[in-house]
């Protein structure tokens, strides 16, 4: 069972459910769809008025090399761009 869910992990959510094709069954799921889908709402409905540049990681200690910009209300990334601009800018 444990390797099934390490697997899961890794695939992004929309082809996990096209590929088991099967409906969805634990309270766990269910918990975490509900999640998912209150996220959605919220930032649907978010103004995004405070924001904030920040690293972008793809694991823990590890920079993708990239800057985005992140609405501190709601969590959702509203740019993206290449190089650490912030921290050079200010380094002269
Ligand atoms: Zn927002």
């Amino acid at each position: 069972m444990w390797v099934i869910r390490t697997v899961k992990c890794l695939l992004p959510r929309h082809l996990i459910q096209k590929s088991e094709g099967m409906k969805m069954s634990s309270d766990y799921e269910k918990l975490e769809e509900d999640f998912d889908k209150k996220i959605m709402d919220l930032q649907d409905k978010c103004l995004h008025k405070e924001t904030m540049w920040m690293e972008e990681y793809w694991a823990v200690g590890h920079s993708t090399g990239c800057m985005v910009r992140v609405c501190l209300n709601c969590n959702k990334t509203l740019e993206r761009k290449e190089g650490k601009g912030g921290k050079n800018e200010n380094r002269r």
